[in-house]
């Protein structure tokens, strides 16, 4: 579904991603996992043409998204992103959040958006917060309100660049939970995460980037338990 060749990308002098090459297949779970500055957001927002890579080339559905021709917009549009910090707007409510994009974006009428986004948050446990405002929410509500607004254009593929990071420790499993029930229903994730423990129950493939390069990538029982390189046992050994 989401693929990568020889992606390069660089910020003035430094090279950030070098020769990526990533394969994500239809419902499956990638877990971008390496050490702060490693470059697992710039992958991510590479894929989201939040980025303008350098080199190589990123295909979305078989189409060529980093194609100078390629419409940015309807590709953003197939793929829905939620970053570390929770990113709803303080002046909305969570509803407002919510059908933002199905409304403005791909003109859906507001009824029928209020109607899917009362469904979503029904579904992630935020059926009764739907009227608030964000700063009435705990974080991990924020996030998962987060999430829901990006399941709300209903995405192709969603794109989590450590959702847990800015939580407190008790408030990070829900979060989790949610990825997890999304993974049961087949949605196509790549996710950037600290959470070890979690990338190696919920992927299906583990990235290790170290330097902007994929040192080392497989099922997660093999780069944990039988890491290849030296780099990977060493960042292992570090944060587990
Ligand atoms: P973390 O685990 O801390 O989130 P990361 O793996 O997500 O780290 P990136 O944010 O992708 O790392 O950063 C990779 C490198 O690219 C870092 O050296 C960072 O300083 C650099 N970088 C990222 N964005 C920019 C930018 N807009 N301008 C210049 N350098 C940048
Ligand atoms: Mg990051």
């Amino acid at each position: 579904m989401l693929r990568m060749e020889s992606v390069r990308k660089t910020f003035g002098e430094t090279v950030v991603l070098r020769d990526v090459d990533l394969d994500v297949p239809q419902h499956t779970v990638t877990a971008l996992i390496g050490a702060s500055g490693s470059g697992k957001s710039t992958l991510l927002r590479c894929a989201n043409l939040l980025e303008e890579i350098d080199d190589g080339a990123i295909w979305l559905d078989g189409e060529e998204i980093t194609d100078p021709r390629a419409d940015a917009d309807a590709v953003r549009r197939r793929i829905g992103v939620v970053f570390q910090a929770y990113n709803l707007f303080p002046h909305m409510t969570v509803l407002e959040n919510v059908t933002l994009a199905p409304r403005r974006v791909h003109g859906v009428p507001r009824e029928k958006a209020e109607e899917e986004a009362r469904g979503l948050l029904e579904r992630l446990g935020l059926g009764a917060k739907a009227t608030e405002y964000p700063d009435r929410l705990s974080g991990g509500q924020q996030q998962r309100a987060a999430i829901v607004r990006a399941l709300a254009v209903r995405p192709r593929l969603l794109l989590l660049d450590e959702i847990t990071a800015a939580l407190d420790p008790e408030l990070v499993g829900e979060v989790l939970d949610v990825v997890r029930d999304l993974k049961g229903e087949g949605m196509t994730m790549v996710l950037a995460t600290h959470e070890m423990s979690f990338a190696r129950e919920v992927a299906d493939q583990v990235c290790f980037l170290d330097g902007g390069v994929v040192l080392e990538r497989g099922a997660p029982e093999a780069v944990f338990e039988d890491p290849q390189e030296e780099r990977t046992r060493k960042f292992l050994r570090r944060i587990v």
